[in-house]
C-alpha cells in the first residue's frame, strides 16, 4: 500500500506537481511528457498565445490570423450543399463584412437577420475575411483574455488555468527576484511575480499582453541575461586552465607554402596570425573561423596543425563525414607527408586492423596529425600529446562533442593541460548568434576569395524541363570540365534515397552515353564512395550522380556546373554549400536549380535570393528569419537553441544589454549568478566539463 501523501505547507515552488489539487498519477504523467514535474516548472509555463473573449472586435481592425470576438449580423444564409449540414453565411458590422462557414452539423444556426456573437479565428479568403466553425456565445458568457497553454493530450486548457493559478498562489510567498532592483526602476519593469501574473492571467482593462511590453521584456532580457552569464563562466573557467605553449612561427608552415602552386590571401594570413598569437598565450585558445564555401580555410588549418606539430605535440582534426575525413586525410598527406610528417585516419569504416594500428600510432605519438569522424572521440583513443583539436564544419557537431574530443588533451601527467581549440564553419553565422550563441569563442573571419574565382551563375529550371540541361551537361563535358548532379534528399530513407540516384543515373547514362557517369549515395560503404570520389578527382569521371552527401567541403575545382534537384525542398544553408561545389576555380560556373511547381511562398523567395546572390552572410541571415535559430544551429549546439521566452531574432536588441549587465553581476560577483543559471538553464545544460 502506498504511503499517504502528506501535503507539505506552505508550499513551494520546488515541490512535486503531485501536491496540487487536481494532480494525480494520470496528470502528472501528462505534465511529465511536457518535462514539467516541480509547481516551479509550472509556473514557467507561458502562453503561447491569448484568446480574447471579453472585447467585441470591429471586422474593420486588422484581425487577419487572429482569435477573435465580432458581433455581425447575418445579410444571407444558405445551405452548402443540398441535403448537406454544411452552410455559407455572410454577416456584416458597421466597419466591413466576413463568410462564415459552418462544416458540422452540430454548430449554429445562423438565421438572415439575426446578430450573433462569434469568436473563432479570422482568415483571409478568396473574397475577403473568413471565420470557419464560429464559436456562439451569449452576453453572459463573455469572459476575459485567455491564455493558451502548449498542451499534450488529455489536457485542457481550463485544466491549465487551475494548475497556473495554484503555481502563482505558491508563487507568492516562494518566488525569487533575481534582477537588481535599480535595473528595474530604471528601465519601468514590474517584479517577477508581478510580470508572470500580467502574463498568466491578464485582466480584460489591460489587454492582451504584448512582447514588447515590460512583463515580457523583463523576462526575456533575465533568460538571456542567464545565457549570458553561464557561457561566460564556462569561458572564464577555461581561460584558467592551462594550455601548452607553441611561441615559435611555423617553419614547417614557410616549407609548406614554398611547395604551393599559390599565395595565400591576405586574409589567410591575418587569420593564421591571430590563431597564432592565441597558441603563444599558455591558455587554451577558443577560436571559430568562418569563412564562406571556398575561402581556403584547410590551408589556416594547416597552418595551425604544423605550429602544434613543431613543438611537439599531436593535431587532431575532426570533419562531419567519413568522406570529408578522407579527402582531408588525402590532402593532407599530399601537403604534409613532404615535410616528413605522418598524417593518419581514424574513422569509424576502417577495418579492424587499420583501426588498431591507427590507434596504437596517436597513442604512441608516432602519428603527429590524425583525421577523423566522431570515431576520434570514442573511449578507445588515447593519445600521446594532443595539443590542437580542429573541427571542420562546426555546425554539423554539438558543444558537447567538440568537448569531448578536447578532454581527450587532458593527459594524467600534465593534469589541468587543455588542447587549443580551432572551430572552423563555411556556414556564416548571423552577428546575432554569433554574438550569443557563441559567447564563448573568438571569432575569426576570412572574408576574402582567394583571386581569379570567377561568379557563379544561378539559374532556376522547371523540373518538368529537365530535358535542356543533357545538352548543357554534353557541352560542359565536352569541354574538359566536370558536373554534378545532386538527387533530391529523401527523408528517413537512404534506401529510397539511393534508388532514386540510381535511376537519376541510369536514366543521364542513357541520354548522354558518350560521357562517364560516376554515382555516389549513402547506401555505399565507404570504400566504395570513396573510390568513386577518387575517380571523379582525378576526372575519370565526368558526371558525378550524388546525393547530399557531396554538401559539405568536397573539393573538385574542375566542376563548373551542379545541377541540383528538388531545389525548392532545401535550406539555403544546404544550398550554398552545395553550389559551393562548383566555382572554385578559373572557370566560369554554373548552378541549376531545379524545382516543382506550384512553389510555396517561401520556396519562391528562397530560390529568387539564391539567385540573386553568392553572399553567405546574406543567405545566413535570411535564412535564421526563415528557420530560427534552433534550426540552424541544431538543438544540440547551444542551450540558446532552446530559449524559453526570448527570440534571437525578434529580440535582437536586448543582447546587447543582456551582455552588459552580465559584464556587471561578474564585476560584482552577484550571488544572483548561479540562481540566475539554475533557474533558466536548469541541470539540463552541463557546463561543468569544461
Ligand atoms: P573551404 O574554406 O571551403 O574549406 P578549401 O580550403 O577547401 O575551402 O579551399 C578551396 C580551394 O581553394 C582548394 O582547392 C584550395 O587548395 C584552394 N586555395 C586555398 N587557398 C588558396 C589561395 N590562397 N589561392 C588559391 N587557391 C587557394
Ligand atoms: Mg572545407
Amino acid at each position: 500500500m502506498a504511503a499517504p501523501r502528506t501535503r507539505p505547507t506552505p508550499l513551494k515552488l520546488h515541490h512535486s506537481v503531485e501536491l496540487l489539487t487536481g494532480v494525480g498519477a494520470r496528470v502528472a504523467a501528462q505534465l511529465a511528457r511536457l518535462s514539467l514535474t516541480t509547481i516551479g516548472d509550472i509556473l514557467w509555463h507561458l502562453p503561447t498565445r491569448y484568446e480574447n473573449r471579453g472585447q467585441i472586435l470591429p471586422l474593420g481592425a486588422h484581425l487577419v490570423g487572429q482569435s477573435a470576438l465580432i458581433q455581425v449580423t447575418i445579410s444571407e444564409s444558405k445551405p452548402l450543399m443540398r441535403g448537406k449540414a454544411r452552410q455559407v453565411a455572410q454577416g456584416f458590422d458597421d466597419s466591413g463584412d466576413i463568410t462564415l462557414w459552418q462544416f458540422g452539423r452540430f454548430g449554429p444556426t445562423l438565421q438572415t437577420g439575426q446578430t450573433y456573437l462569434l469568436f473563432g479565428e479570422i482568415r483571409e479568403g478568396a473574397h475577403g475575411l473568413e471565420m470557419a466553425q464560429p464559436e456562439m456565445m451569449n452576453s453572459a458568457q463573455l469572459e476575459a483574455i485567455l491564455p493558451v497553454y502548449p498542451s499534450t493530450e488529455g489536457l485542457s486548457q481550463t485544466k491549465w488555468r487551475t494548475l497556473v493559478a495554484q503555481a502563482l498562489n505558491v508563487a507568492l510567498d516562494d518566488l525569487d527576484e533575481l534582477l537588481p532592483s535599480t535595473l528595474r526602476q530604471r528601465e519601468g519593469w514590474p517584479s517577477l511575480l508581478v510580470a508572470l501574473q500580467r502574463i498568466h492571467v491578464p485582466t480584460l482593462s489591460e489587454g492582451v499582453p504584448q512582447r514588447h511590453e515590460p512583463a515580457y521584456v523583463r523576462l526575456i532580457v533575465e533568460e538571456l541575461l542567464a545565457h549570458m552569464l553561464a557561457l561566460r563562466l564556462k569561458r572564464y573557467e577555461f581561460t584558467q586552465t592551462a594550455a601548452p605553449r607553441f611561441y615559435q612561427k611555423s617553419n614547417l608552415y614557410q616549407r609548406l607554402l614554398s611547395r604551393l602552386s599559390f599565395k595565400p590571401t591576405g586574409a589567410q594570413d591575418r587569420v593564421l596570425r591571430e590563431i597564432q598569437s592565441d597558441l603563444a598565450r599558455g591558455s587554451p585558445m577558443l577560436r571559430l573561423v568562418q569563412g564562406d564555401v571556398g575561402s581556403g580555410k584547410t590551408l589556416v588549418a594547416a597552418g595551425a596543425a604544423l605550429t602544434a606539430i613543431e613543438h611537439g605535440y599531436q593535431a587532431a582534426l575532426m570533419a562531419p563525414t567519413a568522406l570529408l575525413a578522407e579527402q582531408h586525410q588525402r590532402n593532407f598527406a599530399q601537403w604534409l607527408s613532404p615535410l616528413g610528417i605522418e598524417v593518419q585516419l581514424l574513422s569509424g569504416q576502417q577495418s579492424a586492423g587499420e583501426r588498431r594500428a591507427g590507434l596504437t600510432a596517436l597513442a604512441d605519438g608516432s602519428a603527429q596529425l590524425v583525421i577523423g569522424t566522431h570515431a576520434l572521440f570514442q573511449e578507445q583513443v588515447v593519445f600521446d600529446r594532443l595539443g590542437l583539436v580542429i573541427v571542420d564544419e562546426q555546425h554539423r557537431f554539438g558543444v558537447h562533442q567538440r568537448l569531448a574530443l578536447s578532454d581527450k588533451g587532458t593527459h594524467p601527467e600534465r593534469a589541468g593541460h587543455r588542447p587549443h581549440q580551432l572551430v572552423m564553419t563555411a556556414t556564416p553565422i548571423p552577428r546575432t548568434l554569433a554574438m550569443s550563441a557563441y559567447a564563448d569563442l573568438d571569432v575569426s573571419i576570412i572574408d576574402e576569395l582567394p583571386p581569379g574565382r570567377t561568379p557563379i551563375t544561378t539559374v532556376l529550371v522547371r523540373a518538368d524541363r529537365r530535358e535542356q540541361l543533357i545538352a548543357r551537361i554534353s557541352a560542359v563535358c565536352g569541354q574538359g570540365r566536370q558536373a554534378y548532379w545532386v538527387c533530391p534528399l529523401i527523408e528517413d530513407s537512404e534506401r529510397i534515397e539511393a534508388q532514386a540516384a540510381e535511376s537519376t543515373a541510369e536514366y543521364l547514362r542513357e541520354s548522354l552515353p558518350h560521357l562517364r557517369i560516376g554515382l555516389v549515395h549513402g547506401r555505399m560503404n565507404a570504400a566504395e564512395k570513396n573510390a568513386e570520389m577518387a575517380r571523379f578527382k582525378a576526372h575519370e569521371v565526368d558526371l558525378l550522380v550524388a546525393t547530399t552527401v557531396v554538401e559539405v567541403g568536397v573539393d573538385v575545382p574542375n566542376a563548373s556546373l551542379m545541377i541540383i534537384e528538388n531545389a525548392d525542398r532545401m535550406g539555403l544553408a544546404q544550398l550554398h554549400q552545395l553550389r559551393g561545389r562548383v566555382g572554385r576555380g578559373r572557370i566560369a560556373s554554373y548552378c541549376v536549380l531545379l524545382f516543382d511547381e506550384p512553389l510555396a511562398d517561401k520556396a519562391r523567395a528562397r530560390l529568387g535570393l539564391m539567385r540573386e546572390t553568392q553572399d553567405g552572410f546574406r543567405l545566413a541571415e535570411a535564412d535564421l528569419v526563415q528557420r530560427g535559430p534552433g534550426e540552424i544551429l541544431g538543438t544540440r549546439q547551444t542551450g540558446l537553441a532552446k530559449l524559453k521566452v526570448a527570440d534571437l531574432v525578434q529580440d535582437e536588441h536586448w543582447l546587447e544589454l543582456a551582455r552588459t549587465l552580465a559584464d556587471e553581476l561578474i564585476a560584482e560577483q552577484s550571488p544572483a549568478i548561479p540562481a540566475l543559471i539554475r533557474r533558466w538553464i536548469g541541470a539540463a545544460q552541463h557546463y561543468g566539463q569544461v
